[in-house]
This record gives C-alpha cells, sequence and structure tokens, in this order.
C-alpha cells in the first residue's frame, strides 16, 4: 500500500485526526495533487487545536496555493504571449521593437551594502510626503500619531500623555515601506536611522544586545531621529522557535523600546516586515509595535503618480502615464521604477549602438512593461491563508478588504 492510500485510511477511520490529514495534505502536494492536497491541509487546520502546528499547517498550504496560482499564471502568461505575438503590428517600428526585445536583459539588482558598519546614519537627498504616491490613509495616520508629538510637545505633556509605541508596516515588498519611513523622518527633520536586524546579530552571547543597546543610545543623543527596523520578524521570529541566544536581543528590544518617550527623548521607532505573522507577539503588545499598518499596492491613481515621479527630470516625450497605470495593476513602486529605468538603459543602449539621441517615449516604456511582472502577487495569494486561519482580533482586516475588493485576479 502506498503511502497516501495508507493516510486516507487513517483519515477515513478518524476523520478528525489532524495530525493525518497534515501529512496527508503534504504527501499529495509531493505528488503533484494540488487541489485534494488543498481540501486535506484546510480540513485539517480548522481542526487543530494546536497554534503552533496550525501555523505550520498554513505555511504548508500557502506554499501549495501559491505553486498552484504560479502554474496558472505561467499559462496564461504563455497564452498571452502567443495573443501578443499574432497582435504585433507590422508598421515602420517593427524593427526598433524587435532590435530592443533582443536587447532586453534582466535587471541588475543594486544591493546597498554599508561596508559591516552597523549604524550609520543615511547621508542622501532628503526625501518628503510629497515624495510618495499615493497611501493617504496612511500619511494621515503618520501625521497623527508621529508627526504631532514631534511638533506639539507640550500639548502631549499637559496631558501628561506618554508619546510612545512604535508603528509596524507590513505589505508585500517594494510598496514603499522604508521609503515612507524615511519621508516621515523628512516630514520632521529628523534623523533617518535604518537598522538591518541582521546586521546586529552576532554569534558571540552579548554582542547583540550590545550592538541593539548601542543603536537606542546613538538615537537619543542624536535625537531627534528614527529609528528604523527593517525585517523587524527577524528579531521577533516567534520566541518559541528561536534560540535563547535571540531571546535575550528580544528582551533587550523590548525594555529599549518600553523605555522611550517620544516626546522627551524625540526618538521614534518604526519598522518594517513583509511577513506580520511571523513577528513575536511580544511586540505587539500596547507600548511597542501596537499600531500594524498594511502598506498596500499601489492604486492605479498612485502609479500613475509613481510614474509621473519616477519620469520627472528625464529626457522624455509626453508620456501618456494613464495608460501604463492602467496596465500595471499589483505592480509595486519598485516595480514601476524597474520598468522606467529599464526602459531608459535600453534607450542608451540603442544611442550608443546607433549614435542618434532621441528622448524616451511610450513605446520604450511599453516595451519593458512586457518584461516586468508584478512582484506583490505572491505575497497577496501568501497573505490570503493568514487572513483566512489566523486573523485573531481582526488584524489583517485590512489585507482582507483588499483581497475582497480584488478576489477575482488575486
Ligand atoms: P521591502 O519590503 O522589499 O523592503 P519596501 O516596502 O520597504 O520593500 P521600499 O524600499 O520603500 O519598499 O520601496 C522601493 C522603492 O520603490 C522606493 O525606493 C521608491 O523609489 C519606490 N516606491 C515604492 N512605493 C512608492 C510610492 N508610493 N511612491 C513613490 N515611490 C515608491
Amino acid at each position: 500500500m502506498d503511502k497516501i492510500n495508507w493516510l486516507q485510511q487513517m483519515v477515513e477511520k478518524d476523520p478528525n485526526d489532524h495530525q493525518a490529514r497534515y501529512w496527508l495534505g503534504k504527501e499529495l502536494a509531493d505528488n503533484g495533487r494540488y487541489m485534494e492536497a488543498i481540501q486535506s491541509l484546510s480540513t485539517a487546520i480548522a481542526t487543530c487545536p494546536d497554534d503552533d502546528l496550525k501555523m505550520d499547517m498554513i505555511k504548508e498550504l500557502t506554499k501549495v496555493s501559491v505553486q498552484v496560482q504560479q502554474e496558472k499564471s505561467v499559462e496564461t502568461a504563455e497564452a498571452a504571449k502567443d495573443d501578443a505575438e499574432v497582435n504585433i503590428p507590422k508598421g515602420p517600428t517593427t524593427p526598433l521593437v524587435n532590435e530592443l526585445q533582443t536587447k532586453i536583459k534582466p535587471m541588475l539588482k543594486v544591493i546597498r551594502g554599508n561596508g559591516g558598519n552597523k549604524f550609520e546614519q543615511e547621508e542622501i537627498r532628503e526625501v518628503t510626503f510629497s515624495d510618495v504616491a499615493g497611501l493617504d490613509d496612511l500619511k494621515k495616520t503618520i501625521h497623527l500619531r508621529i508627526i504631532s508629538p514631534f511638533f506639539n510637545k507640550g500639548l502631549f505633556a499637559k496631558f501628561r500623555k506618554k508619546v510612545g509605541g512604535g508603528v509596524l508596516l507590513y505589505g508585500p515588498p517594494g510598496c514603499g515601506k522604508t521609503f515612507i519611513a524615511r519621508a516621515t523622518a523628512g516630514e520632521c527633520n529628523a534623523r533617518f536611522y535604518p537598522v538591518r536586524i541582521t546586521d546586529i546579530l552576532d554569534p558571540y552571547i552579548g554582542v547583540s544586545e550590545r550592538n541593539l543597546k548601542e543603536i537606542f543610545d546613538k538615537a537619543r543623543f542624536q535625537k531627534p531621529s528614527i529609528l528604523f527596523f527593517d525585517e523587524v520578524d527577524t528579531i521577533g521570529f516567534s520566541r518559541s522557535k528561536s534560540s535563547s541566544n535571540t531571546r535575550g536581543v528580544i528582551d533587550t528590544f523590548l525594555s529599549e523600546m518600553e523605555g522611550i518617550d517620544t516626546s522627551t527623548d524625540e526618538v521614534l521607532v518604526m519598522a518594517a516586515t513583509n511577513t506580520p505573522w511571523d513577528v513575536d507577539h511580544a511586540l505587539k503588545r500596547p507600548g511597542r509595535f501596537d499600531r500594524l499598518i498594511f502598506v498596500a499596492p499601489p492604486d492605479e491613481n498612485a502609479r500613475e503618480e509613481i510614474f509621473k515621479l519616477k519620469l520627472h527630470g528625464r529626457f522624455a516625450e509626453e508620456i501618456n502615464t494613464a495608460t501604463l497605470a492602467a496596465q500595471t495593476e499589483f505592480f509595486s513602486g519598485a516595480d514601476i521604477e524597474n520598468v522606467v529605468e529599464l526602459a531608459s538603459e535600453n534607450l542608451i543602449e540603442e544611442i550608443l549602438s546607433t549614435g542618434v539621441e532621441r528622448p524616451l517615449n511610450n513605446e520604450d516604456l511599453l516595451l519593458a512593461l512586457q518584461s516586468q511582472q508584478p512582484s506583490t502577487l505572491e505575497w497577496l495569494r501568501t497573505a490570503k491563508n493568514y487572513v483566512k486561519y489566523a486573523n485573531q482580533g481582526g488584524l489583517y482586516n485590512d489585507v482582507e478588504k483588499y483581497l475582497r475588493k480584488h478576489s477575482r485576479r488575486i
């Protein structure tokens, strides 16, 4: 008898055996029987009383559903490609388009390093809210919760209101979490200190805690400042699953955060994560990151604005940004930036080889668009399961609303 049959028999014998259902789901998925796997895993999740095991089941279910969706997307993309090939206009521009198509190469991603220096203030142009497209509700929340305490210290003191607690931004990659944190610092004329958790973690006992303490001390000394912890899930990765070594870091982090009074210390703590479900619950309590804010992919208006912002100052014809925005559903701000960069790179390459200079045009951008897929879909598909099975206390209500609105296309 094969493993699947054996597990199926176990489930038949005891339909409430969630462990057997879980293993059956995994086995079915390994054998490419995705739909049956999804069904088995969903039932296992619904009947499982153990939270840790339930999270493992959700992860497995997510893996399977993302795989199914990816296969579907590949099929759709291939069908679309076939259609596009049939529909390529045969006009005077076609040879150029063909030539450019052969020249398109994958973009190299620039990863910023800081030479091992664990904590350095960024020395780049100040960014403010006017550089950030869309995200209007988020801007309002940040104004109320972060910027006003900076400028109305007396008011908060009068009501003996301790201004503390951090804001935790979460959402798909490239949608502006870091960018809006940086812009917040710009709005407050504060120093912006981005910290990558992985840069402060050290295998020697006590060193990570010391690094972390140093960071908070320095931010207090250099006030006003905004401390921005990226990938905060790395620090708070469910304490029950982390080693005793990382536990010390979490405790230091919590006590440092609680020790901050924004109105006197003038230090604000912001953090971001792509996986809020992996962030330790202790970090989400009052006085800590008690405000989780979903940073959604930009809507059509915001996408148009991002195109305009990213095209600003480039040698370009009048670009139909509305058309570009309409064709880029689920594109993140970073995806749009990539499209503009790629179109510019291709044009420069063309100018260098032909010696004929010309401005960037709509066609360049549409062509670059063809080689960029929306990068937020995978995250949104993953989030679906967490929203469905792990939305305790309505933590992910905003994501749920977003998913419901776009359910037919995700
Ligand atoms: P990750 O989770 O991968 O760290 P993120 O959400 O922090 O991603 P950012 O690093 O803030 O994303 O965004 C990447 C780039 O995309 C920004 O530097 C910015 O140029 C552009 N971008 C993203 N969102 C916006 C926006 N709303 N307006 C303008 N530019 C944007």
